[in-house]
């Protein structure tokens, strides 16, 4: 049986052992190699689900109806309710939004079967398919030997989670998912891969990992431009799994450097004289000193220890180097100062030079 089994899967049994050496992919790894080190088991903490959604979410399942979903075709989706859960049906088919998402946060409820049957892949598979494509893994990998690329919280066929947070068969389990999207050039070349970050029952299990492709078994299939939005999928693996408490929220784009800071517009230099003029300490109104320093051709705003740099819009006007605040002084005739205002927060306040 041992040998039969090596000669029908051949190329399985040319990996064992051999699998790093000859690894072809950015992973290190071929897929689903069993000598991947599994990752360690880490109980979670006390379940505090249902986590209800926030108020821009999209609910995808509130434990009532379907409407949100489809079957693959477009038929109406072919999954059950029952005690305000939904459950894949073996045979049924994948489900998939009505709705299309690019980038995307995701908190999905999911129960593996109570009752255990089946062994490694077949106990408990299931899988959320960010945009139909890349797969985190949905498995009952309580206590159950698998690849460590398709345990539960995998990214399937490429990445096993760092750490297996799984809960008892039977019992409810979480997702939350950061998903970026790939972004390809005009020429149709992939600018930027998928990424996704996973906690499993709220333990980070997956930070920023970069996508290699769409997720499959046995395959590496290389990135092909696809329109920037698609449903979100659900699989059906044969084997009851029951979902709940699905909802999800459209992310902007991430923050990027502008190209020019929009502070400080108007900067001027100053003459050593209208420098000197304002350095000095200066009174609050309200209790407490603030000081002006000069020093290298540079003046410094001291406020209860810090030092900013001031940058002058104007003799009169001032802003700091890396903070929002803004400082505008009184002059005399002679250019002195007679009073200071500065705000910053939402805040005003003033202060007088110090006579002293
Ligand atoms: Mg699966």
């Amino acid at each position: 049986m041992w040998l039969r089994w090596a000669c029908m899967f051949g190329i399985v049994w040319a990996n064992v052992g051999f699998s790093k050496s000859s690894a072809q992919l950015p992973t290190g790894w071929k897929q689903h190699d069993m000598n991947r080190a599994r990752p360690a088991v880490v109980t979670p903490g006390a379940p505090n689900l249902p986590l209800a959604p926030p108020s821009d979410a999209v609910v995808l399942f509130d434990g009532k109806s379907l409407d949100a979903w489809r079957s693959n075709d477009g038929s109406p989706a072919k999954w059950v309710i029952h005690d305000g859960v939904m459950e894949s049906v073996p045979g049924s088919g994948y489900v998939v939004t009505a709705q299309s998402f690019a980038d995307v946060q995701l908190h999905i409820e999911w129960a593996s079967p109570g009752k255990v049957e089946g062994t490694s892949q077949g106990r408990g598979n299931s899988g959320v398919f960010l945009q139909g494509l890349f797969e985190v893994q949905i498995l009952d990998s309580f206590d159950n030997l698998t690849y460590a690329d398709g345990q539960a919280a995998a990214i399937y066929g490429q990445y096993p989670p760092q750490v297996n947070v799984s809960r008892k068969p039977g019992e409810w389990q979480s997702y939350d998912i950061l998903f970026r999207a790939p972004q390809y050039g005009d020429d149709e070349s992939l600018q930027s891969p998928a990424t996704i970050t996973v906690l499993h029952n709220g333990v980070l299990v997956q930070d920023h990992v970069r996508i290699l492709g769409p997720t499959s078994w046995m395959q590496h299939h290389p990135y092909s431009k696809k329109p920037d939005r698609l449903p979100l999928s659900l699989q059906d693996h044969g084997n009851p799994v029951r979902y709940r408490n699905i909802w999800i929220r459209e992310l902007p784009p991430p923050q990027v450097v502008p190209p020019s800071i929009p502070y400080d517009p108007i900067v001027t230099q100053l003459t050593e004289a209208q420098r000197k003029n304002l350095v000095g300490k200066y009174n609050q109104v309200n209790g407490g000193v603030w000081e002006i320093k000069s020093k290298e051709g540079k003046l410094y705003f001291i406020v209860n220890g810090p030092s900013m740099e001031m940058i002058p819009h104007g003799p009169d006007e001032f802003g700091l180097r890396f903070t929002a605040g803004l400082m505008k002084f009184a002059l005399d005739e002679s250019g002195k100062p007679m009073e200071l205002k500065f705000s910053m927060g939402g805040n005003e306040m003033l202060a007088r030079p110090s006579t002293k």
